[in-house]
């Protein structure tokens, strides 16, 4: 694992390149992923260090 990053007061707004959200329509959302074991459709929930699958218990954690 990477070394992690101090949490709270590192945020760049100047780098859009990276940003976590996506306009898609009219509509600015969030870019979840879906779960590798449910497949397209089934989100992982967002959590405050991992995201994480409600049906199947799947687990990423953030950097
Ligand atoms: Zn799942």
């Amino acid at each position: 694992m990477a070394a992690k990053k101090a949490k709270g007061s590192s945020e760049k707004k100047s780098v859009k390149r990276y940003t976590y959200y996506t306009v898609s329509g009219n509509t600015a959302t969030t870019t979840k992923k879906y779960c590798p074991n449910c497949g397209p459709g089934v989100f992982l929930g967002e959590h405050k260090d991992r995201v994480a699958c409600g049906k199947c218990g799947h687990t990423e954690f953030k950097e």
